[in-house]
């Protein structure tokens, strides 16, 4: 049995003490649910203080992104160890929005994803298809290449500490979800390219997460389908109470 997991993102929302306030809130309306994997990624600053809020909880915290070097002269970057030891457990890497705005490619998350790795932090590795991509019918090769290329070299036992979120790139933020039935075709499809990479033991427990405009509405039908272990949620992870029900999917 995959334990679903339920990730917020926060993108570039809320500041140290509205992070720490709604971690506060967070903490009491999920208390006591260990059937489903918790995790909030809010802005860099905010980590280490929504870290001291949240220990000994049941919620996780996962840096948006991180540098493939744990220190050195690279202005502007966060290396993992210090994610790790500000208070992360899990980092996202190669969202669509690092990959668009921020020249990320397959190369660059495949490092990102080692250092992770080698730093002690769980993965969550994105992948997903544009509209126009979609149209075309490159979905599976677009999320194909990505999967193959951001995961390259890494061994089953690595592969223990990583996550895939399918995030069709059309419907994040757009309000537009991917249909149940879309979302769970792409999954499939994903699942079967880890057996192909990892073996059919290692991809029967690898979560995959669905991204794309998932709301408390549309939450309960996407997790209901075979292949979709959780979520990772943009918009509808700023509000504690929407977040709340998400989780209680
Ligand atoms: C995301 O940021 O990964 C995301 C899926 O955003 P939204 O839920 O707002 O579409």
């Amino acid at each position: 049995m995959r334990k679903k997991f339920i990730a917020g993102n926060w993108k570039l929302y809320k500041n140290v003490s509205e992070a720490v306030a709604f971690a506060k809130d967070l903490k009491a309306r999920v208390a006591g649910i260990d059937k489903v994997q918790i995790a909030l990624a809010p802005p860099f600053t905010a980590i280490h203080a929504i870290a001291a809020e949240l220990k000994g909880s049941n919620i996780e915290i996962a840096g948006q992104d991180c540098f493939w070097e744990n220190e050195g002269a690279f202005t502007g970057e966060v290396g993992p160890a210090m994610l790790r030891e500000a208070g992360a457990t899990q980092v996202i890497i190669g969202h669509s929005e690092r990959r668009q705005y921020f020249g990320e490619t397959d190369a660059t998350v495949n490092k990102k994803l080692k250092a992770a790795l080698a730093a002690g932090l769980g993965a969550i590795l994105c992948v997903g298809e544009s509209l126009a991509e979609r149209e075309a019918g490159k979905t599976f090769e677009v999320v194909s290449v990505q999967t193959r290329g951001g995961l390259d070299g890494l061994n089953e036992q690595q592969m223990q500490s990583v996550v895939l979120a399918y995030e069709p790139v059309w419907a994040i933020g757009t309000g537009r979800t991917a249909s149940p039935q879309q979302a769970q075709e792409v999954h499939a499809a994903l699942r079967k390219l880890l057996a192909e990479l990892f073996g059919a033991q290692t991809a029967d427990s690898i979560r995959i997460q669905y991204g794309g405009s998932v709301k408390p509405e549309n939450v309960a039908e996407l997790m209901a389908q075979a292949d979709i272990d959780g979520a990772l949620v943009g918009g509808a992870s700023l509000k504690a109470d929407s977040f709340e029900k998400l989780v209680k999917f």
